[in-house]
């Protein structure tokens, strides 16, 4: 979630624990040491998603999204596992990189039901002040329903907090060679946020302790990350961001505010930055603050999408907003084109299969391990026909 700073928590902020910025790139020779660090390096991507309907209580009551994407250099490597290879291999063309990347996306049982069309929080209206001053509703933002890049399955919060812990404790072993096996040694993970405060705290409140997860596993924080604050002066938001990358595709293209569909921007942001071919490339991006053109999303598999879509609850007389703000017109329409018309009319090279369950978290692309076992993943019973909660 990209705070907007307009319905930020008034709770007690844990200070102990924030994630640091990746190590400092000031040119485009240091992006490429950056790049020699990290090309063994599993980069995890996590966003959270909160209800805005509710302001007291803990974030991590209010979570209702985890959103996951992971980029682990030795699915892509055409060297062995731990063989210290020459070239590193996030030279490769980018889209190798980003067919290797496993997604995961899980929305809270809890707020299953709060969706932008059933939200019915008071800042969402348009209203009259005691001044007699017109306010123009504020837009909801979540989209817990139009996840791009992975099938939506729903936990209760307790389950996916365990999920999430077994899934970071699974990378730090993942793809091991039996020489690191033995010698009882452990991946390098860094965990990717933009703009950390959230996730920082959601963690705390859950009890995940990075050093209890594994040796070597860190958060970034990748919005203070220096090239990023160089390039648009500050601390960006994060769809500013990932557009000067290209990394959102063309219209009709990434939805932001799902927690999937955000940290796979963000991993795919920073691999386009790894991936920048040239000094020219880097410097117009970063000093002539030019653009990067726009990637194609052709590979997404737009089953995803109609599947995820297909899962919103039904919007009753009972949960129906009240009145649609005039600000969030636009979305809500472009939500019922994107329901009859899902986004991505692409080709896709991954199909799903039906045998698949709709509610096992499944990789973007195959890929050559089996995430399941990789990844310790159970199977979780599909309640999305149940609407209960966030009412
Ligand atoms: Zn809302």
């Amino acid at each position: 979630m990209y705070p907007s700073g307009e319905y930020s928590s008034d709770d007690e902020v844990s200070k102990a624990v924030t994630s640091p910025a990746p190590p400092v790139v000031l040119s485009f020779q240091g992006l490429f040491s950056f790049k020699d660090g990290v090309k063994d390096t599993i980069l995890c991507s996590i966003d959270f998603e909160q209800v805005d309907h509710v302001r007291q209580g803990t974030d991590l009551a209010r979570m209702s999204e985890i959103g996951v994407a992971i980029y682990d250099p030795r699915l892509v490597r055409s060297t062995p596992p731990g063989e210290t290879s020459t070239t590193p291999n996030l030279n490769e063309t980018f889209i190798q990189l980003v067919r290797s990347m496993i997604a995961y996306h899980i929305i809270i049982g809890e707020w299953q039901g709060m969706t932008e069309n059933t939200c019915r929080a008071f800042w969402h209206k348009d209203r009259t002040n005691r001044s007699g001053m017109f306010m123009r509703g504020k837009a909801h933002t979540a989209r817990p329903y139009h996840c791009q890049f992975a099938r939506s399955t729903i936990m209760k919060r307790d389950e996916a907090i365990e999920w999430l812990k077994k899934l970071l404790k699974s990378l730090t072993t993942q793809i091991l060679t039996a020489e690191e096996s033995e010698k009882g040694e452990e991946r390098e993970v860094r965990l990717l946020f933009w703009n950390s405060l959230l996730e920082d705290k959601i963690f705390h409140e859950a009890g995940i302790g990075l050093p209890e997860v594994g040796k070597n596993i860190q958060g970034w924080d990748l919005q203070s990350w220096m090239p990023f604050r160089c390039r648009f002066r500050g601390q960006a938001g994060g769809e500013k961001a990932f557009r000067s990358l290209g990394v959102l595709g063309t219209a009709p293209d990434t939805v932001l505010h799902n927690a999937t569909n955000d940290a796979t921007s963000q991993l795919l942001g920073l691999l386009r930055l790894l991936a920048t071919s040239s000094e020219d490339e880097w410097e117009t991006w970063l000093t002539q603050k030019v653009d990067l053109p726009p990637i194609a999303l052709d590979w997404i598999d737009k089953s995803i999408y109609e599947h995820n879509i297909n899962m919103s609850p039904e919007v009753t007389s009972r949960n129906r907003k009240s009145r649609q703000p005039r600000s969030n017109y636009g979305n809500r329409v472009q939500n019922q084109q994107l329901r009859r018309q899902p986004s991505l009319n692409n080709s896709m090279n991954a199909p799903i299969t039906d045998n698949e369950t709709d509610a096992t978290p499944r990789p973007i692309m195959d890929s050559p391990v089996d995430e399941n076992e990789a990844h310790g993943q159970k199977e979780t019973e599909n309640k999305n026909q149940q609407e209960s909660g966030g009412s």
